[in-house]
């Protein structure tokens, strides 16, 4: 596919982004430098929105594009810089004038509609704390979340404050304000018309001069090894929102931004809103579900430049394959890259191929509120690894030892626990109302991010497992990454997830759960063909003895493969909590 490189703006404020050369970009970066390119003075007031839209108001890039949002039935409607600032200064002026103060909570529960872009940007403008919870939650994932956030405004449609909030309403005293954005003059008891509001409300409002640490979003894990955990995040978490966009999204002012990930989790709000604004981007927003056609179209139509996306998003274009993309014209295309789960080398490969670019996996968690590890713009990209640490990070293999403290691991390719060096500014806070768990977090100056690692002789890092997936068998311990990587090789694999099922001989057994492409059927002779590839690809040790074939993998909405489930079910065990489980996993 041609590939025509586009025209870059000037860049006012870039943070070194061009990483040839990884060592001395790292060298040369200090987080403080970060802070001065957003403009914000050394201990002085930092507030996400004003770093977000107004900053680029008051340098006179108010009429660029920030937001255009594609609506499900093709609407479109596009809000400028100047539009997303006056907007959501109107609806910071609202919270005030309903008596909500700094440091209360707004939760959105809303699909992907322009009143949350609004909502997100008036929250934090006003000094409230805002919080984003999955539209498609029920009513208890979303009951049980705003009571341990404290909820006192919600935002949300008709249709969910009807199913998901109203039964319970009672149970909630402190959830004063409930605001809907489709009320149309008739809202029901107990809620109000976000737009009728808005209609008798000025835009004008000072915007709240936060510090540094003052909490602005509250946002909740994924729940893919359990409860999920509330993690608090500052107003100076912008500061790395800002730079690893830069860095690890190779994101530049004027680009044309795509961030598929839903507004109901972290992605969907460091870089689905924060991230791209604060460097002067237009980003996308559309509206609809995952659609194959439609999104090669938009990609296509709106000249996207960046896109960042996710693996479950990927191996479902890969699973309807390569002659679709190629009916479009995606040369615009600059830089892809994935987060939210390990991206399988084939991934890659196939990116390659159909793109002529590769993905960029890079990982982070909810907890680190950015991206840590990346496979950068400019580096040599290796398929099936993270990538190497950001600039301003530091990131270590260790090893837990019973005294609470860790033992760094410095040769090459050894199983450790990934751990971030504290101090970044996107760095959690705390986790709500679990103090204990969240000093359980740290051992000194490391964070622990549960999450198994190697780091081979180039400093690039590979994601072994969750340390809660890891398969211990006949001695060897095994990463069901690995092995689900190697079945995704296999032309019939769409999906694949691996656990390890106990085994009297060997401790635990390797077994593996796949989803198959269209055109192949579970059979005996495909089951056993699959078994031969892994253990030609694994070996015995490490193949999985027992092939299983699902018509799909049970996953949480935000895409990841919840092992622990397929675990459970095997077992017969308890499912443990389900509420970010998909509608079709159940
Ligand atoms: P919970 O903490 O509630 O169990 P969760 O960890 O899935 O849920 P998130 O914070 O949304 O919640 O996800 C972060 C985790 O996702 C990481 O710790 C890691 O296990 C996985 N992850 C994210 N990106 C990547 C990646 N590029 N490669 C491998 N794993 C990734
Ligand atoms: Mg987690």
């Amino acid at each position: 596919m041609p590939w025509e490189p586009i025209d870059k703006r000037p860049d006012a404020d870039a943070v070194a982004p061009n990483l040839d050369d990884y060592d001395r970009v790292r060298a040369s970066f200090e987080w403080e430098d970060a802070r001065a390119a957003l403009g914000l003075a050394p201990g002085g007031p930092v507030n996400i929105a004003h770093a977000a839209v107004d900053r680029h108001v008051n340098a006179g890039r108010g009429d660029r594009l920030a937001l255009r949002w594609l609506g499900r039935a093709g609407e479109v409607r596009d809000f400028t810089y100047a539009d997303l600032a006056r907007e959501s200064a109107r609806f910071a002026r609202l919270l005030t004038d309903l008596g909500v103060r700094r440091g209360d909570v707004v939760f959105s529960l809303l699909g992907r509609v322009p009143e949350l872009y609004l909502a997100v940007l008036g929250t934090l403008k006003m000094g409230a704390v805002y919080s984003p919870l999955f539209s498609a939650f029920g009513p208890e994932p979303v009951r049980s979340r705003m009571e341990i956030g404290g909820a006192r405004v919600l935002v949300t449609t008709r249709t969910f404050y009807e199913r998901k909030v109203a039964p319970w309403r009672d149970a909630l005293p402190g959830l004063e304000h409930v605001l809907l954005t489709d009320a149309e003059g008739d809202p029901p008891p107990g809620t109000r018309d976000l737009h009728a509001l808005l209609a008798d409300t000025p835009a004008d409002v000072e915007t709240a001069e936060t510090g540094a640490e003052d909490l602005a979003l509250l946002h909740f894990t994924s729940g893919t090894t359990g409860k999920p955990k509330g993690a608090m995040h500052v107003h100076e978490a912008v500061v790395a929102h800002h730079a690893t966009g830069r860095f690890a999204l190779d994101l530049h002012e004027g680009d044309i931004f795509w961030c598929t990930a839903d507004p109901g989790w972290v992605t969907g709000t460091s870089y689905g809103i924060v991230s791209p604004l604060t460097v002067g981007c237009t980003m996308i927003v559309d509206q609809a579900e995952f659609d194959a056609e439609r999104w090669y179209a938009t990609l296509q139509d709106q000249k996207v430049t960046v896109w960042y996306t996710a693996p479950t998003a990927i191996r479902m274009l890969m699973k309807i394959g390569g002659e679709l993309p190629a009916r479009f014209d995606l040369s615009r295309l600059r830089f892809l890259a994935s987060v939210g789960e390990p991206l399988n080398p084939e991934a890659v490969v196939w990116s390659n191929r159909v793109f002529g670019r590769p993905f960029h996996d890079n990982w982070w968690q909810t907890e680190t509120g950015g991206i840590m590890i990346a496979n950068y713009a400019s580096a040599t990209v290796k398929p099936g690894s993270m990538g190497r640490p950001l600039p301003g990070i530091e990131a270590a293999v260790v090893e837990r030892r019973d005294d609470g403290t860790v033992a760094l691991l410095d040769t090459p390719m050894a199983v450790g626990e990934l751990a971030l060096k504290r101090g970044w500014p996107s760095m959690f806070r705390g986790y709500l109302n679990q103090q204990a768990r969240y000093e359980k977090a740290f051992a000194g100056i490391w964070y622990l991010t549960e999450d198994l690692v190697q780091r081979d002789g180039d400093g690039y890092f590979w994601f072994v497992g969750r340390a809660d997936d890891m398969i211990k068998s006949a001695g060897h311990l095994i990463g069901p990454f690995e092995v689900e990587s190697a079945l995704m090789e296999h032309e019939a694999v769409a999906e694949a997830g691996v656990i390890g099922v106990p085994d009297e001989r060997m401790g635990e057994a390797v077994k593996a759960f796949v989803a198959l492409k269209p055109g192949f059927e579970d059979t005996e002779t495909l089951r056993r063909d699959l078994l031969a590839h892994a253990r030609k690809r694994l070996g015995p040790a490490v193949a999985p003895r027992e092939i299983a074939v699902r018509p799909g993998l049970p996953k949480t909405r935000s895409g990841k493969i919840m092992r622990r489930l397929l675990k459970a079910r095997e077992l017969g065990l308890p499912e443990g909590d389900t509420s970010t489980l998909e509608e079709n996993g159940r």
